[in-house]
Parts: C-alpha cells; structure tokens; sequence
C-alpha cells in the first residue's frame, strides 16, 4: 500500500515499504533480495537505544513559521525540544525572519494521567495554545503514553477544530508505532495532506516544490538559472505557503527517506508530478535529478545548458580532489538516502569506501519507482560495495570502525565521538545542502582533505583514552546480536 491520506494514522513504513533495521552484506545483495522477495528484517537480541519518531514529527513542523504544537505526554518527551529550539532560532536567523522560541506546549501526562485519562488535559491545552500563540494551526501529536492509554485524539481534535476556527492537526507518532524513525516524516506529511493542503487554485508553471531540512539556499539561484522559483518545504513555512504547494510544476527532494511520503502524497491527491530521480549527490545523481526535473517542467535545453556550464566551471578542481584523495579509506555512516548519497560523493571523489552502514533501509520509496531507489542507483554507477544497516547502535558502529580502521569516518547523526576515540579523523554534517550538485563534490573534497591532513589531534585523544568496549566485543563478529544469516 502507498500513500492513503484517508486513514487518520500513517501506514508505518515497515508495512508501507518493507523496510528494515538490520542487514550486513553488500549493497547489491540488498536490492537484489528486495527483487527475490527473499528480504526479511533480521532483530537483534541486544540493542542499545535509537531514534524515536515522534522527534522527526519535530523536526519537520516544528519551525512552521506561525504554527503551534500540543505534545500529548509526559514532560520527558520534550527532551527533544531544546535542540529543536535552537535550530528553529539559528533557522530564522539564517533567513532574516524575527527570532523567537518554538510555540510548543507539553500536557505532561502523569501517573494519575495513566489510570483517569488526559483527554480533559488535552481539550485544555490545545485551547490554552490557541490563545497564546494565535497560531493559524495546531498540530497535535501522540506519545507512547497517550497511546497506551487509548485517548481519543481524533475526537478531540475534530470538536476543538470547530469551536476554534483554525485546523487542529491530530499526529499519531507514539515511539513503539514503528521501529524506523524515519516513520515520523511520513506521520507528519500525513497530517500536512489531511488537514492544510488545499486543491489548486491555479498551477504555477514556474515554481518547484523541494522538501528538505533546514539546510543553506543554494537551489534559489541553481534553478532561477533555468527560471524556476523554489519553495523549500516544510520548515520555516507558513500555513498559507503549505496550503498552495499543490500549485507548484513539480516535487524534488533531497532526501527521500525524508520525502518519500509528501512527494507521492502530493502527485496522488493533488497532481503535482514528483521528480522520480536519484538525489542530486555526485555528477551521476545530479545529472539525472536535473534532467528529469527538466523533462517535466519542459526545459530540457536549459537543463543541458546548465549541466555543461557546471561541469565546465567545476572540472579543474574535482580532479585536483580526486588526484589528492584517490585511494584514501572512508567509512560512511548516515540516514539511508542521504548515507546513499554521500556514497556517490566518495565514489567519485575516487575514494576507497572500505564499508558504510545506514541507520535503515527503505527497498523502495513510496512512488515505486526504481528509478527513485538511491541504494540501487549508486551500485548501477559505482559497483558493488560493502553496505550495514545498523540502526543507529553504537556498539556495531564502533566494531565496524575499529576492524575497517578507514583513513575518515564521516557521518550523519552520530559516531563522530567514538571515531575521536579511535583515532580516526572525521567530521559531521549538518547542511544537507552541502554536498548537492557539481559544487557538492568540491565542497566535501575539500572539507575531507582538510579533516585528514593533520590526524595529530585524533591521534593524541585516542593514546590518552580507554575504550568501554572490551576487546571480547571489538574482536568479536560485529553482527553477533543480529538474527539471521551471517555474512561478514
Ligand atoms: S514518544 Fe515514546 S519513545 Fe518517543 S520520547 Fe516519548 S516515551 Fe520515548
């Protein structure tokens, strides 16, 4: 099943896609079980502790620029909404919008909570959100209490919408819903389609979708030169800007692992066609993104023009990359699509990429088109590689990091600290935006020889620092706990 805005709860992407948290092998064995119907979710009997997805329900509306958010739960499920804040503060900062807190409220659900109920809490404090913040919607969303004690959000949310005139958005992202994080992007977008995307009123011929983070605008003037207009989407919105995104020629994503579920959302229910490509990581996916994109808005000329100008610009440089970091060793640890990407950009930067694992796997995104399938395109244009799912546990990262030994660990989310530990260069990246398109490849070849010129720092930690793993652990089969065939 796909996108199906009639349900008020998201299909979870382990039913929706069949994706999965567990894998070691190659990356072409990965797709091709997918293609088997021979793919199965392998559990482990050992985890440590991951993502929850209520927290990329966050992530994605939680800087709607004049929205406000009631969390129904416990205090602790707001643990997230500090680092929330502080993007949401430097976001506005980086694009000249009045700086100010997230308009959030928490119904702290206690134990009495548990055995009586929260619903009156909740009545309450999407009222108490209303006149606060003023907003133009309100987004409810669920935590694994509020689940567990079965409140009837849907109702509520329905009464409170009629008696305060604005949409009242019900979210169901309760933790224990999905084992994949990356299930929260869907859990909002689902709210998005429900309840704030109106029917076109016109279509805007010159004006693209692109969903991504929060990352730098490099897009506005990347496709102004093909003349298209760009409306980054969800973060930093507002209602009235969602509302109109079914106007637009086309969706991209730079991600789809984050839009999977909006982009084909918004091609079923609203007829605006997405754009079914590889992200535009490397010359490969960047080539291919751009030209689809220009098929479906009619400029394929322009999308030459602008392809041969990019490489002609860029040429000189990536080869002096590639000729420094030829053969240097780099492990990749990411969210799956992104983590796929930034493979395209070690490729082909000419880099030995001696492993890489992601935090899931989504064998097939939500328009199910292979052409859209990241992992599979990149086996299509680099070969086979050794590919991990490892869902963010720390122990099998550092295993994987202590038995490659790579020359830089570069990473998204997490284990920059235990490469530090290990003596192991790298870095973390936070701007999406940074390794899009021709300049991409320059932008991480440099920022890569930079990291690994000077290992002295690294090195000096790692001689003065005690590991907690023992080496019963670090010499053991990294995949130990993880059910299924062994294949390391
Ligand atoms: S929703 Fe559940 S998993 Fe998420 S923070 Fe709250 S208790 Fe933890």
């Amino acid at each position: 099943m796909s996108v199906d805005i009639e349900r008020a709860s998201v299909q979870i992407r382990e039913q929706r896609l069949s994706s999965i948290t567990g894998y070691n092998g190659t990356a072409r064995d990965l797709c091709d079980r997918y293609d088997k119907k021979d793919l199965h979710n392998c559990e482990r009997s050992f985890t440590q502790c991951t993502s929850c997805s209520a927290n990329q329900v966050m992530n994605q509306i939680c800087c709607i620029q004049d929205a406000a958010i009631v969390e129904h739960g416990p205090a602790g499920c707001s643990g997230d909404i500090p680092g929330r804040n502080l993007v949401n503060r430097s976001g506005r900062k980086k694009r000249n919008l009045p700086i100010c807190n997230l308009k959030y409220i928490n119904t702290n659900l206690t134990e009495k909570d548990m055995v009586y109920g929260g619903e009156r809490k909740l009545e309450d404090a999407i009222r108490e959100a209303n006149k606060r913040f003023k907003p133009k919607a309100i987004f409810v969303t669920t935590t694994c209490a509020s689940a567990i004690i079965g409140d009837d959000i849907e109702s509520i949310t329905n009464k409170v919408e009629k008696e305060i005139g604005i949409p009242v958005v019900d979210i169901y992202c309760e933790g224990f819903r999905s084992a994949i994080w990356a299930t929260g992007f869907d859990a909002a977008y689902h709210g998005i389609l429900r309840k704030i995307v109106k029917p076109p009123r016109m279509k805007k011929l010159d004006e693209v979708n692109i969903i991504n983070f929060q990352g730098k605008d490099i897009f506005t003037e990347l496709l102004g030169r093909i003349g298209l207009k760009v409306n980054y989407i969800v973060p930093f919105t507002t209602i009235e800007e969602l509302s109109h995104i079914s106007e637009a020629a086309a969706t991209l994503q730079i991600c789809s692992t984050l839009g999977t579920y909006l982009g084909a959302g918004l091609e079923k229910y609203f007829g605006v066609p997405e754009v079914k490509a590889p992200a535009p990581y490397g010359i490969s996916g960047t080539n291919a993104w751009l030209r689809e994109l220009g098929r479906i808005v009619h400029k394929e000329k322009e999308v030459e023009k602008l392809i041969e100008e990019e490489r002609e610009k860029t040429a000189p440089k990536i080869a002096e990359l590639r000729e420094k970091l030829s053969g240097k060793k780099v492990f990749i640890g990411a969210g799956a699509a992104h983590g796929h990407g930034l493979i395209a950009i070690v490729k082909e930067l000419g880099m030995d990429l001696v492993g890489s694992c992601t935090w899931h796997h989504d064998p097939l995104f939500d328009n199910g088109n292979k052409k859209s399938d990241t992992l599979r395109n990149d086996v299509k244009s680099y070969g086979d590689f050794k590919f991990a799912i490892c869902n963010k546990q720390s122990f099998e990262l550092v295993s994987m990091l202590y038995k490659y030994r790579p020359d830089i660990y570069i990473a998204r989310h997490t284990g920059t600290i235990w490469a530090t530990k290990l003596g192991i260069p790298s870095f973390l990246m936070g701007d999406e935006h940074f390794g899009i398109g021709y300049q991409g490849l320059i932008n991480y070849g440099e920022l890569i020889l930079d990291t690994i010129t000077n290992p002295s720092f690294v090195k000096g930690i790692a001689a003065h620092n005690k590991l907690p793993y023992t080496d019963w652990w670090l010499n053991q089969y990294t995949f130990k706990f993880l059910g299924g065939k062994k294949s390391e």
